[in-house]
């Protein structure tokens, strides 16, 4: 009898609340009914599966990290990053269409909104009746948005007229409203809008051909003199700190995408090396293979080990930029790494959708690049330790 695989060699989940390992246990046990039999027809169409957002409802994982107020409850980030790990060990794309509307969608609701503007939505959105998604992203303007961003509002009258484009935005081919970042013509400040679906002079294209993420939507937005009115705008956003806020309240949320990847892909490697026969051996008895394994290992044990304690210290209040840019950059570079070992101790199965590991070698180019690219999130981190900013 093998052992089965098992990426959490230390037993890190052992040190977590009884409440948290049941909540993984759950997200487990979803991600394999619900989501896996179905991920490689929704991945071959370049499809999300709206389906599963009912079938998610039932979890009510919103609540287990946020309160209906926009608040968050304590222990949420170590809670939320054991939901995305749970689900990325299956699906990545999943994780992401979770991670935009409870994350990036959410809390700019939750931090730039007013009073009635939450009661409109956060219960809507913990309930998963109204999904959300973020619009920050624009085709000139990526790692530079803070700099570049243009589009722009334009007060009129008792509203708002919004223009320009956004690229990548995850959920919006299907959501109830887009959080559209622009610039005031007359200021330069920073705002942030509720754009509702259908709303008039806002169009949504998908983006097609994708290589990675290929369940999650992403779409590139037009607004062509869309008019908003002023009650949709963020009330309490105070320029671009709040967006900052937002992103740095979610990075720690695609660090821990890495490690659920790269777990998920160590586990199928495990497996695969123990079943495998060539040359009479199972290739698991192999010492080439077996240093694959557990270099693997190595990796996903300090992922999780560092994004536990990065969670640790942002449910505290004192996780500041440079620790989610390390661990955004440590995590996804060591993914990377890990996918491309599964991939390879799969030999040609490894390319193979059906086998499981080519989704997440994939996927993983996905995770490396976006929520800040490796060099910016590094360049963050260099500029903390020395004291001086290599950012023009
Ligand atoms: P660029 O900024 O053009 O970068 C190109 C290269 O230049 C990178 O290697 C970069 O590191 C490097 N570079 C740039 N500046 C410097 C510098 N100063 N020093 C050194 N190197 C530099 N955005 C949203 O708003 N909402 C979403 O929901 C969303 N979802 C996404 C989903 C996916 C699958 C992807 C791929 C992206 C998504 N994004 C989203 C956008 C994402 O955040 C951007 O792709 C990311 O910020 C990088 O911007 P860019 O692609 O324009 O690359």
């Amino acid at each position: 009898e093998l052992p089965a695989p098992d990426a959490d060699f230390f037993s890190l989940m052992e040190t977590l609340s009884l409440e948290q390992q049941e909540l993984a246990a759950q997200v487990r046990a979803f991600m394999h009914a619900e989501v896996a039999p179905i991920m490689n027809g929704y991945w071959s169409r370049d499809e999300f599966p709206r389906q599963i957002i009912d079938s998610l409802r039932p979890l009510d994982l919103l609540r287990r990290v946020w309160n209906e107020d926009g608040t968050r409850k304590p222990g949420a980030t170590v809670t939320e990053g054991l939901i995305i790990l749970e689900a990325c060990k299956v699906d990545v794309s999943t994780a992401v269409f979770f991670g935009v509307h409870a994350g990036l969608a959410f809390a700019s609701v939750a931090l730039g909104g007013s009073a009635e503007q939450k009661a409109e939505w956060l219960p809507k959105m913990l309930d998963l009746q109204a999904i959300g998604a973020f619009g920050l992203t624009e085709p000139e303007g990526g790692s530079q948005v803070s700099q570049g961003l243009r589009t722009t509002c334009r007060r009129d009258g008792d509203g708002w007229v919004l223009s320009g484009q956004k690229k990548w935005i995850g959920n919006s081919t299907f959501s109830d409203f887009t959080v559209i970042w622009a610039r005031d013509v007359n200021n330069g400040e920073v705002r942030g809008f509720i754009v509702r679906a259908g709303t008039p002079g806002y169009a949504v294209e998908k983006i097609q051909g994708k290589i990675a993420l290929r369940i999650v939507e992403n779409g590139l937005i037009t607004l062509d003199e869309c008019r908003v009115p002023e009650s949709d705008r963020l009330q309490a956003v105070q320029g671009w700190r709040t967006t900052a806020d937002i992103l740095k309240l979610t990075r720690a949320g695609v660090a821990w995408q890495g490690v659920g990847c790269a777990m998920g892909a160590y586990e199928l490697a495990v497996k695969y090396a123990q079943e495998r026969t060539q040359f009479g051996k199972r290739i698991g008895e192999f010492q080439l293979i077996q240093n694959h394994l557990v270099h693997m290992l190595g990796n996903v044990t300090s992922m999780f080990t560092l994004c536990l304690r990065l969670s640790e210290m942002a449910d505290q209040g004192v996780m500041q930029d440079e620790h989610a840019a390390l661990a955004k950059v440590f995590t996804a570079a060591r993914c990377r790494e890990t996918v491309a070992l599964a991939r390879e101790t799969f030999g040609g199965n490894g390319i193979l959708l059906e086998y499981g590991v080519a989704k997440h070698f994939a996927d993983t180019e996905a995770i490396y690049s976006y929520e800040g690219t490796n060099e910016i999130n590094t360049l963050v981190v260099g500029r903390a330790i020395t004291g001086l900013s290599a950012f023009v």
